[in-house]
C-alpha cells in the first residue's frame, strides 16, 4: 500500500473493550454493522451476522425490540459460537430495554455491548429510573454502552429547554445550531448520569446520528472537542445505492481525516433482498482508501477512454479482481501483510507505466494503435512485457508468484479474524 504522505493524528479517547475487540484509544478504526432480520428469527439472525463477519463486520449489532427477539438473543450467541463466529453482538434498545434487559438475564449476558438511545427511554421521572436501570444491568454484567442519540428521536425535552433558553439569549443562535447543540448536550449529560451510576469512562462509546452531511461533521467536531470518549461515527439514514454511499462517505471522510472517529457503521438502504455485507465493504473502502487501515488488496484501475476502445483491458481489471477476491481467504491465512498489496491495470501507455510503477505490481495494456505488449512492473521497475492471448493467466501467476516470495508466512496455527471474501476496493486513476 502507498504510504500516507501526511499520517492522520488521532484523536485521542478512552479505550473500550467490547467482547474481545477494542474500540477507541490506541486500537485501529474497527468497521461494524447491524442486521435487518427479524431478530427472533434465530436461523436468519444467525446467517446474516454469519455473513457480516465473514465480510469483515468486527461489531454486529442488532435490534432487540420485544420479548420474542430477546429470548432468541442467547440461541443466535450459540449459533454462532458453534459455527467458530466470535464476533461481538450489540443489542439495539429503545423504549422497553430496561424491561427486556432485566426479564432476560440470558440476553443481557450474551450481549457484548448495549445500545441506549436517551431519546426513546421515556420522559421526566420514568426516564431517569429506565435509563438508571439499563446502566445498572450494563454494571452488573460488566457491559459498557454505546450512548447512541439520534437526529430523528432527540430528547425533546432537553430541545425545549434549550430553544426555551435561547429565545431569551441576548444573541440567539438558529434553531438548527440549537438542534446540533441539544444532540451533544444529550450525549454528554447521558454519559455523566452513567458515570455518576458507576460506569466507567472505559464503558461507554457515544454517537451522535444525524442525516444531513453538514450537520454530521458540525455535531461530531463540538462532541470530539468537548469529550475524550470513544466515538462511534456513522451518517444515519444515508439512503441507497451511491446517493448513501456517496453521503457516508463525504461525512465520514471529513470527520475521520481530522482524526475523529473510533469505530464506524455505514448504513445503507439494500435494494428488497440486496446484499446486507455491502455496507461493510463500503466502511472498509473508505478506511482503506483513506490509509487508515488494510483490509484487502487494492485494484487500481483507470476508467478507460476512447485509447483504449477493446474490452481487453476491462476483462483483465475485472479477472484480477476476481482471482484477488478467491485467493484472499487463503493468502490472508497464510501471508503476513498481504492485504496491504497494491496493483494496477491500466489501458494503454498514457498514464498506464507511471500508475504502475506506484503500485507493487502493475499492468498497462495496449491502446488502441499501440504495440501489443504489456509491459509489467514490479515494486516499481519493469520486469516483462507480457504478449499474446495468455496475458491475463500470465499476469494471475506473477501476482502468485508476488504474493509467495514478497510476503512472510505466518506461522501455522488458527487465525484471530475471519476470512475476507471480498477483493475490496477499485479505485480509478482519472487522467
Ligand atoms: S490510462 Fe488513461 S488514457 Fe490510457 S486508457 Fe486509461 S484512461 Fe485512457
Amino acid at each position: 500500500m502507498t504510504d500516507n504522505p501526511r499520517p492522520i493524528s488521532r484523536r485521542k479517547s478512552v479505550a473500550v473493550g467490547v467482547g474481545g475487540v477494542v474500540i477507541g484509544g490506541e486500537a485501529p478504526i474497527l468497521v461494524q454493522s447491524m442486521t435487518n432480520t427479524d431478530t427472533a428469527d434465530v436461523e436468519a439472525t444467525v446467517a446474516q451476522v454469519t455473513d457480516l463477519a465473514r465480510a469483515g463486520s468486527e461489531l454486529v449489532r442488532i435490534t432487540v425490540d420485544r420479548e420474542d427477539a430477546a429470548r432468541a438473543v442467547p440461541r443466535i450467541r450459540e449459533g454462532l459460537d458453534r459455527q467458530g463466529i466470535g464476533v461481538p453482538l450489540i443489542g439495539d434498545f429503545h423504549y422497553i430495554g430496561h424491561t427486556l434487559l432485566t426479564k432476560y438475564p440470558d440476553c443481557a449476558e450474551a450481549l457484548a455491548k448495549y445500545r441506549i438511545n436517551p431519546g426513546n427511554v421515556g420522559h421526566g421521572e420514568k426516564r431517569d429510573t429506565r435509563f438508571s436501570t439499563m446502566i445498572e444491568v450494563a454494571l452488573r454484567y460488566d457491559r459498557p454502552v454505546r450512548i447512541g442519540v439520534n437526529w430523528g428521536s432527540l430528547d425533546q425535552d432537553l430541545l425545549t429547554t434549550l430553544m426555551d433558553e435561547n429565545a431569551r439569549s441576548a444573541q440567539p443562535v438558529t434553531a438548527a445550531d440549537v438542534t446540533r447543540e441539544a444532540l451533544v448536550v444529550s450525549a454528554l449529560s447521558n454519559a455523566a448520569r452513567a458515570e455518576e451510576l458507576g460506569l466507567g469512562r472505559d464503558r461507554i462509546v457515544l454517537s451522535c446520528k444525524v442525516s444531513s452531511v453538514q450537520d454530521l461533521v458540525a455535531v461530531y467536531a463540538s462532541l470530539a472537542a468537548r469529550s475524550d470518549h470513544a466515538l462511534h461515527l456513522g451518517l444515519t439514514e444515508a439512503g441507497m445505492g451511491s446517493k448513501g454511499i456517496v453521503a457516508s462517505t463525504a461525512a465520514m471522510s471529513v470527520l475521520l481525516q481530522q482524526g475523529i472517529g473510533d469505530t464506524i457503521r455505514v448504513s445503507l438502504t439494500p435494494k428488497p433482498g440486496g446484499d446486507r455485507t455491502r455496507e461493510v465493504i463500503v466502511a472498509q473502502e473508505i478506511l482503506q482508501t483513506m490509509g487508515l487501515r488494510a483490509f484487502t488488496p487494492l485494484v487500481t484501475a483507470c476508467p478507460g477512454c476512447g485509447r483504449t476502445t477493446s474490452t481487453v483491458f476491462q476483462h483483465l481489471a475485472e479477472k484480477i479482481q476476481d482471482h484477488v477476491r478467491a485467493r484472499m481467504p487463503v493468502w490472508r491465512q497464510r501471508y503476513v501483510g498481504v492485504e496491504t498489496m497494491n496493483l494496477a491495470v491500466m489501458g494503454c501507455i498514457v498514464n498506464g507505466p507511471g500508475e504502475s510503477k506506484h503500485a507493487d505490481i502493475g499492468i498497462s495494456l495496449p491502446g488502441t494503435g499501440e504495440e501489443p505488449s504489456a509491459p509489467v512492473f514490479i515494486d516499481g521497475r519493469k520486469t516483462v512485457t507480457l504478449r499474446g492471448p495468455d496475458i491475463a493467466e500470465e499476469f494471475q501467476r506473477i501476482v502468485d508468484d508476488y504474493v509467495e516470495t514478497r510476503y512472510a508466512k505466518r506461522d501455522p496455527g488458527p487465525t484471530a479474524q475471519e476470512p475476507v471474501e471480498d477483493a475490496g476496493p477499485v479505485s480509478t486513476a482519472a487522467q
